[in-house]
């Protein structure tokens, strides 16, 4: 099937910022893709060259099949959400949902058809009648989806457009936002700097580091195959180990990533299980996070590296500055390209 969008060696310079360097990468129709990175990693200027927006300095855009490179925005079948909503204050809701129908001058029974059965399915018919000023941040954020889902996009970019909520109104966002994606079948662009956002939502995501896209797998995939230390670091902020600490740990020197889910600690003197990786460290912190504790351990060689310990009524915590040794089986750690930095 031929993709909804096709980047084939996009790049976009801006003096010597490589913002967007050299990338290729498909996104299916209907799919649900997250773009992934810190901030800084080029996935805004992504977005605005789907969008038309920004114009890349190489390579080729198409949509559908069709090279849309040169295009300007109108000519694409695109729309755009935005972190800080870009409503119209003067107008009410429903006036700002239905203004790109009364752009495209389509019909008033139409247009007022159209705009209530958009406000029901972003649950906001009771409010048709208020100015954004009276409403909340979560509510707000829905108008824009409905504003920009209402001349019925083929795509839909998302720019971190649950950044401004607070975490318990983000997490019903993107279950929403999820079911919405799915009972419209859209494709989404999704971009965030938060992993746990793409990983929970995402169909497939790119996680980008300076311009490049580093990896692009599914959130499984993601998770427990990451590619190299940046990932394995960024997603799910895995222990890595380079070329000397390997070497240390199992004689060989290939880099490793190993995730502190897969860890387990003892204390110092007792024997490890046969056939594991296991090194002796020095506790220096213990972070509660409910569920487990969050062990950080310091290496003999220097190395920082993080332990999740279950927190069961009988687990009895070692104390700070105890020698402990970490010990896991060899098949959990995930082999790395690359030297880490
Ligand atoms: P992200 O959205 O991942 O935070 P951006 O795509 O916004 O990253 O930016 C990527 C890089 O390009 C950054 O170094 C940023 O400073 C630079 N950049 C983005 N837009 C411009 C611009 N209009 N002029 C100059 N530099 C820019
Ligand atoms: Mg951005």
């Amino acid at each position: 099937m031929t993709p909804a969008i096709e980047f084939s060696n996009v790049s976009r310079v801006y003096g010597d910022v490589r913002a967007v360097d050299q990338v290729s990468l498909q996104i299916a129709s209907g799919e649900f893709f997250a773009m992934l990175g810190p901030s800084g990693s080029g996935k805004t200027t992504c977005l605005r060259l789907i969008a038309g927006f920004d114009l890349p300095d190489g390579g080729q855009i198409l949509l559908d099949g069709d090279d849309v490179t040169d295009r300007p925005p109108y000519a694409r079948d695109v729309n755009t959400v935005f972190q800080d909503y870009a409503l119209f204050p003067h107008m009410n809701v429903l006036e700002n949902v239905a203004y790109g129908l009364r752009v495209r001058k389509v019909s008033g029974n139409e247009q007022r058809r159209r705009t209530m059965e958009m406000l029901e399915l972003v649950k906001l018919s009771a409010l048709a009648q208020r100015r954004p000023s009276q409403l909340s941040g979560g509510q707000r954020q829905r108008v824009s989806l409905a504003r920009a889902l209402i001349n019925r996009p083929r795509v839909l970019l998302l720019d971190e457009p649950l950044g401004a909520l607070d975490l318990k109104l983000r997490e019903e966002m993107q279950i929403e936002l999820k079911n919405l994606q799915r009972q419209l079948g859209i494709t989404f662009v999704f971009v965030t700097h938060d992993q746990g956002e793409a990983l929970s939502m995402a169909d497939r995501v790119a996680v980008f580091n300076q311009g490049k896209v580093e990896q692009l797998d599914t959130p499984r995939i993601l998770y427990t195959r990451p590619a190299t230390a940046f990932v394995a670091r960024f997603v799910g902020s895995a222990n890595v180990a380079g070329r000397e600490l390997a070497q240390a740990l199992t004689g060989s020197a290939q880099p490793f990533a190993i995730r502190a889910e897969k860890i387990r600690v003892q204390s110092a003197g007792s024997a490890p299980q046969p056939g594991t990786i296991h090194c002796n460290g020095t506790l220096i912190d213990v972070q509660y996070h409910g569920a487990i504790s969050r062990y950080q351990v310091q290496l003999a060689s220097g190395d920082l590296f993080a332990a999740a310990v279950s927190n069961h009524a009988e687990t009895q915590h070692s104390a700070i500055g105890s020698q402990v040794t970490l010990h896991w089986s060899a098949s959990d750690a995930v082999p790395l390209a690359g030297e880490p930095g």
